[in-house]
């Protein structure tokens, strides 16, 4: 920040603007890693404060950290509140907001119509009520730090029966929270979770046909396309040209260049034990000295991106079809804490018979419950705001970005783009009401994915107190099979051409590998892989 002097900024040698004290400088480079978008230069002498991107984002995640625990901590010491699990006590107190009140002010006023409850974090209140035939209150109590008032509007009763005073000469500090909110989050959550147990059953038996598979047992066919960490082959087990699967290579030097050692490791456990017909299943992984190896079912209809690529856009029907895929994956996902994190066309694959499903994992983690994560990561355009401004962040993030997919595949482009990352960045700060919505986007479609992103990401439609069937009751998926999708007997929008299990015409064509051997790495943080 710019205390004293004047800069200038200038781009390619252009001048651009003076900058007076009180000005922010590079703020977005403390956000994320990236280069410089303009040159600042000292017009006078100048005095600059300071702080790194390090820094700065431990600041942040400790503040948001202990306000967390800190209101969490209150929470509990609530009576209406004590026997609710810890995870909903943590969703509370993301959404509890402070207000100030001045010594004499009014907080609750006997006979008013109120909604919200109060728990008082500084300072004490008087608590009065009216007496018959004077205007004198008579006083009734002292309520000081800890105490709460006002609980009776959560349970329906919206009269206020007494006065509520602020009564320090400091001010009195409320943490506030509305019926709606308090509602909205409170059901029981552990419900959804608790809709899938025996889930392990089915991958056990999956994991024991392939056990004895291995790497030199497979024979690769084509290229099907190229990750971050190297290739993914089509091969076919040799003897058996019936079937064939994906199986993605990844140089080891690079994860451990680029410190993606977790995510990898994660991507595994996560793929490995999910066993969704919306999310790419994966057999088993192999290892030598230079490459980890993931064997995958194929999805030969080639990937979301190239069709939308090939069309331009998609109409309100074949996006639905797109979109209660992905629902139905994250249904599956959430409900088991897992946050996905990437959300993109590119990573939205489709099988042989028209269908969606997740695949590349790097970036998904499983939550503990009520927990948040602070990893940066994920592509520009469908990041959350909360992400990007390092507040900690969990599977409402991913809500958002199901309303960026459902802009980008209904008009071809994601609604938050700029020239480069910052920009974009900057574009998603300021919000989706900022965004012009073309004439061809229908108004159910604009309302639905204008409830997915949300700033806020406890008003995201999917995060509240109905879940995820909240988005699958709105009022765009009206008349939508669910039902058909999930037996996988309603027809695609989009039937891909397969021929046999080998053929690779849905993918683009990719020359041999040319890249030199990557050198060994034996760090030996692959041992679980
Ligand atoms: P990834 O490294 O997971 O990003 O994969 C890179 C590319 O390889 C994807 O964008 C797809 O084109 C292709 N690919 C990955 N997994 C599969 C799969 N299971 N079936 C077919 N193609 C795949």
């Amino acid at each position: 920040m710019f205390a004293e002097g004047k800069v200038e900024v200038s781009r390619d040698g252009k001048y651009l603007s003076t900058l007076a004290p009180g000005k922010v400088l590079g703020e977005l480079a403390i956000l994320y890693n990236c280069k410089r978008t303009a040159t600042i230069t000292a017009a006078t002498d100048c005095q600059l404060w300071a702080i790194d991107r390090q820094c700065f984002q431990t600041i942040m995640m400790r503040t948001g950290l202990s306000r967390q625990a800190e209101y969490t901590d209150f929470l509990k010491s609530v009576p209406i509140f004590k026997n609710l699990p810890e995870e909903t006590l943590i969703k509370i107190s993301d959404v509890l907001e402070e207000t100030f009140y001045n010594n004499g002010d009014y907080i609750i006023r006997q006979g008013a119509r109120g909604d919200t409850f109060f728990i008082i974090s500084r300072g004490q209140v008087r608590v009065t009520i009216k007496q018959p035939d004077t205007p004198e209150e008579k006083y009734i109590r002292t309520l000081s730090k800890g105490d709460f008032f006002g609980e009776k509007a959560l349970q329906g009763d919206d009269l206020r029966t007494a006065n509520i005073i602020a009564d320090d000469p400091e001010g009195v500090s409320c943490l506030v929270i509305d019926r709606e909110t308090f509602n909205q989050l409170i059901s029981s959550l552990d419900e959804i979770r608790t809709r899938y147990k025996d889930e392990l059953v089915e991958r056990r038996r999956l994991n024991e046909e392939f056990k004895d598979l291995r790497l030199q047992d497979l024979r690769p066919l084509a290229t099907l396309g190229v990750g971050g960490f190297g290739r993914v082959e089509l091969v076919q087990i040799v003897g058996d040209s019936t079937r064939s699967f994906a199986l993605k290579q990844m140089k080891k030097a690079q994860i451990v260049e680029t410190r993606q050692q977790q995510h990898i490791m994660s991507e595994k456990r996560i793929m490995g034990e999910a066993d969704c017909d919306f999310v790419v299943k994966l057999f088993k992984t192999f290892k030598d000295r230079k490459y980890l190896y993931m064997l995958m079912e194929a999805c030969l209809g080639g990937e979301l991106w190239t069709v939308l690529r090939d069309k331009g856009h998609f109409d309100d029907g074949t996006t639905r079809f797109y979109t209660a895929c992905v629902v139905e994956a994250f249904d599956y996902l959430h409900s088991r804490n897992i946050i996905y994190r990437d959300l993109k066309p590119e990573n939205l694959l489709l099988d042989s018979q028209g269908y969606v499903k997740l695949v590349d994992f790097g970036f998904a983690k499983r939550l503990d419950h009520g927990r948040k994560t602070w990893t940066f990561c994920g592509t520009p355009e469908y990041v959350a705001p909360e992400v990007i401004l390092n507040k900690g962040h969990d599977i409402s993030a991913d809500y958002w970005s199901l309303g960026v997919l459902m802009f980008e595949l209904l008009t071809g482009t994601p609604p938050f783009t700029g020239g480069d990352p910052m920009k974009t960045y900057n574009i998603i700060l300021k919000g989706i009401d900022a965004i012009e919505f073309p004439r061809s986007i229908t108004r159910n479609a604009t309302a639905l994915i204008k409830k997915l992103c949300r700033d806020n990401p406890a008003e995201r439609l999917g995060y509240q107190k109905g879940g995820i069937s909240e988005i699958q009751k709105h009022k765009w998926f009206d008349g939508f099979n669910w039902e058909g999708l999930r037996a996988r007997t309603l027809e695609p929008p989009i039937m891909p051409r397969v021929q046999n299990a080998t053929d690779t015409t849905n993918f683009d064509e990719y020359p041999p590998d040319s890249d030199p051997p990557p050198p060994d790495d034996l760090s030996g943080w692959d041992n679980d892989f």
